[in-house]
């Protein structure tokens, strides 16, 4: 009998079960459909011996030092500040998030100031009377033009629906700088894991107390292993059988490939916000994890509409589809719902933990130890 089944070996599952376990004391079992640990946060060595990411490129960024010290204790960091170039017409490549360098190259300007970069957008910028769509954003900000070569086909390729069809949030993401910071995140801290993400999750499920099957999904197991508490990090709307429905979900098809080459691009990712090309972005790994290596590897990312679920499509109609299984994933009983899929976010790294780790607090309330169980 395991005090807990945790579904699902990702950043919210291997959070919990490493709480649960060495704070707790409990039994747990973690499972993970696929065939290993670490969720979409998992990393491999290919066959030349390049460290890559199955899942596409996973940066960690974080403004809580609770959660960078939470996961300090998993592993040593490498301090890395990411950087994007976007691939524009005539293959210029110029700093994103827009900032005062990408004005100056596109439009062949000097300017020298943040007031002078602020007010060439303000100059751009069309007035918008209400802010609701992702094309608004981009619109009332910074213009036409900017919006259209960085946002228009770049949006229309990774959601497969026009910025005026999505909600505002998706390029609320994306802010634009009038200075010449050219880092794509300005968290306070910014690492990768120095051995690696999957090395980390070792180290978390590394627990006498914890049981680690990998390969074996909730459905083939949940009426023959005994377990008194569920945490379930899988999508809400399979949990329930998909009875409201299914919940939109946009996915993406991964190439990767080694280049006999000991560098392909001059940043970690490169941006392709053109509907020439397919795919929407590059990542070349070396960047991110610091191997040398004579040969180089990289992620081309196709956006799709099959596939895992990976972006929560953000309309109106499938956050209210979601607050129907929100209703009833409260209302059942020693299943604590976690995670990107069962509580349908895009949420980073960092944000999934600190989720988990406030599910652990309201499990601690809810259920003092040696309650008897
Ligand atoms: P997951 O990692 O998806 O883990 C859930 C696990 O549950 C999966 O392994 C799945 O197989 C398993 N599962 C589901 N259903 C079942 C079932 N029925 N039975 C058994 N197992 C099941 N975040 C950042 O902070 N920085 C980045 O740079 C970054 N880059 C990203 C790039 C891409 C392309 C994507 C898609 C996401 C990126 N993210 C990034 C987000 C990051 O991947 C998520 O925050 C993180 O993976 C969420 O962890 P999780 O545990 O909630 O979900």
């Amino acid at each position: 009998m395991f005090d807990w089944l945790v579904v699902g070996a990702g950043f919210a599952g291997a959070t919990l079960a490493e709480r649960l376990a060495s704070v707790r004391g409990e039994k747990v079992l973690v499972i993970d459909r696929r065939d290993h640990i670490a969720g979409n946060a998992y990393d491999e060595l290919d066959a030349a011996g390049i460290l890559i990411h199955r899942y596409g490129p996973h940066i960690f960024h974080t403004n809580s030092a609770a959660v960078f010290e939470h996961l300090s204790q998993f592993t040593r960091w490498r301090a890395y500040e990411h950087r994007v170039l976007a691939r524009v017409a005539d293959g210029m490549l110029v700093p994103m998030p827009i900032n005062r360098t990408t004005v100056n190259r596109l439009h062949g300007l000097s300017l020298t100031t943040e007031d002078e970069v602020e007010a060439f957008f303000s100059a751009q910028a069309e007035p918008v009377p209400e802010i609701r769509t992702s094309e608004d954003v981009v619109v009332s900000r910074v213009g036409r033009k900017l919006y259209e070569t960085f946002f228009r086909g770049y949006t229309r390729k990774q959601w497969g629906l026009d910025p005026s069809e999505l909600d505002r949030s998706v390029t609320s993401r994306v802010p634009t700088r009038a200075d010449n910071d050219d880092r794509y995140f300005t968290d306070t801290h910014q690492f990768m894991p120095a051995d690696g993400y999957t090395a980390m999750f070792r180290k978390m499920l590394d627990h006498p107390n914890i049981t680690v099957m990998t390969g074996t999904d909730f459905a083939a197991v949940k009426d023959k292993i005994p377990y008194r508490r569920m945490v379930w990090t899988g999508p809400v709307d399979e949990y329930f059988g998909f009875r409201f429905g299914k919940l939109p979900y946009r996915s993406l098809v991964f190439q990767h490939e080694t280049l006999d080459q000991e560098w392909f691009q001059p940043v970690g990712t490169v941006n392709y916000p053109g509907e020439d090309v397919p795919f929407t972005r590059v990542s070349e790994y070396k960047h991110l994890t610091g191997q040398v290596h004579p040969k180089t590897s990289v992620t081309y990312e196709f956006p799709s509409a099959e596939g895992d679920p990976y972006y929560p499509v953000p309309r109106p109609e499938n956050a209210a589809l979601y607050k129907q299984y929100e209703a009833l994933a409260d209302a059942t009983e020693d299943v604590w719902f976690v995670g990107r899929l069962a509580t349908y976010r895009y949420y980073n790294m960092d944000q999934v933990v600190a989720q988990a780790l406030a599910t652990f607090r309201r499990i601690e309330a809810a259920l003092p130890s040696g309650d008897g169980q």
